[in-house]
């Protein structure tokens, strides 16, 4: 049983009649907290699964039902995403009336030209761009928002590997040496390697110079951020953010904590509990989708545009530090953020 919902009724999700079934209940669910939160849950599972049976639904859901449908903002991506232009004509009238960062949140999941342009023209003339950063959406001086993340998403899951030679032969490696990262490891600010991502691999990402893109930390703050040549490795780093995470003591190239990760599809071998895929065993994360949001997303320290979300990580994919740990690119600075942030 590919899916749960612990903070509520397993209802069934086996059809485009269940799914129905489910967008009735979204009524009721406005005023019953139980109920909304084990929708989200089942919501999940639709938009990881079965993202069509909700299709037919989109245009109810945004005009009559979205006072029951509180589910997480990467759900609500995959399940609006081209949602029909009466929705936008709608949210457009609701914002005239009340600005609410909810219903700008629903625009910018619809993400079709149309939706972009009015939540940008609502965010230049009342503000709001701080929290459509935070979701993944850049506002430009004009035109509509430009999303700075893939729509296509794919689990993160970790493989053992037996020796050295294995690691560095692999797509996506955990706990690389750092001269493999970055240009001077006797003088980087950078402690710890979580994993490399073969960047030819990752649907919807911007074109990179590099074969890899690398997610690290420092143990000196919460960002830190390097420019990449075309040996992929770091150089002119710098931290971000100050104020450490975690000061630890354990040296990155020994060989513990190494391995590597496939790239899975969203399918029903995932476990979809609690409205994500991290209690599938092995799943560390994912690569697409928007940013977690619980942090302001970074900027590029050369050209000042929201930067590109790449992937996002729990610590336990390498252990170091607790939390999330996410990667993001300047495609046209060829320059890379990682970030960190604890469980809070
Ligand atoms: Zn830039």
């Amino acid at each position: 049983m590919p899916f749960e919902s612990v903070r509520g009724p397993a209802l069934p999700v086996d059809s485009p009649g269940d799914v129905a079934a489910l967008v009735d209940l979204l009524g009721p669910a406005a005023t019953d907290d139980r109920l909304r939160n084990s929708l989200c849950d089942h919501f999940a599972y639709v938009a990881g699964v079965h993202v069509e049976w909700f299709r037919p639904h989109q245009e109810r859901v945004v005009v009559e039902l979205l006072g029951g449908f509180q589910v997480t903002f990467d759900t609500l991506c995959a399940l609006l995403h081209g949602a029909p232009d009466s929705c936008v004509e709608h949210l457009e009238r609701e914002l005239r009336r009340q600005r609410s960062p909810w219903h700008l949140d629903v625009l910018a999941a619809i993400g079709t030209e149309p939706a972009l342009t009015v939540a940008a023209d609502v965010v230049r003339s009342h503000g709001g761009a701080d929290e459509l950063e935070n979701a993944g959406f850049w506002t430009p001086p004009s035109g509509p928002l430009r999303q700075r993340f893939s729509s296509h998403r794919l689990a993160l899951q970790r493989r053992p590997v037996a020796d050295l030679a294995e690691l560095l032969g692999a797509d996506h490696p955990v706990g690389l040496p750092l001269d493999r990262v970055v240009r001077r490891p006797e003088a980087t600010p950078v402690d710890w390697h979580f994993l490399s991502l073969r960047a030819a691999a990752l649907p919807g990402v911007p074109a990179w110079p590099a074969e890899r893109l690398h997610l690290v930390e420092t143990d000196d703050g919460w960002a830190v951020a390097g420019t990449v040549g075309d040996d992929g490795r770091w150089y002119d780093e710098s931290v971000e953010a100050e104020g450490p995470p975690e000061d630890s003591e354990r040296d990155n190239d020994e060989p513990d904590g190494r391995g590597m990760v496939v790239l899975r599809p969203f399918d029903d071998t995932l476990v979809y509990c609690n409205g994500h895929i991290l209690s599938t065993p092995d799943v560390y994360g994912m690569v697409g989708g928007p940013p977690i949001g619980v942090y302001s997303n970074p900027s590029c320290r050369s050209c000042d545009r929201l930067m590109f979300h790449v992937a996002t990580v729990t610590n336990h994919i390498r252990g170091h530090g607790d939390g999330f740990r996410s990667l993001y690119i300047c495609e046209d600075c060829r320059v890379t953020s990682c970030t960190a942030s604890n469980w809070n």
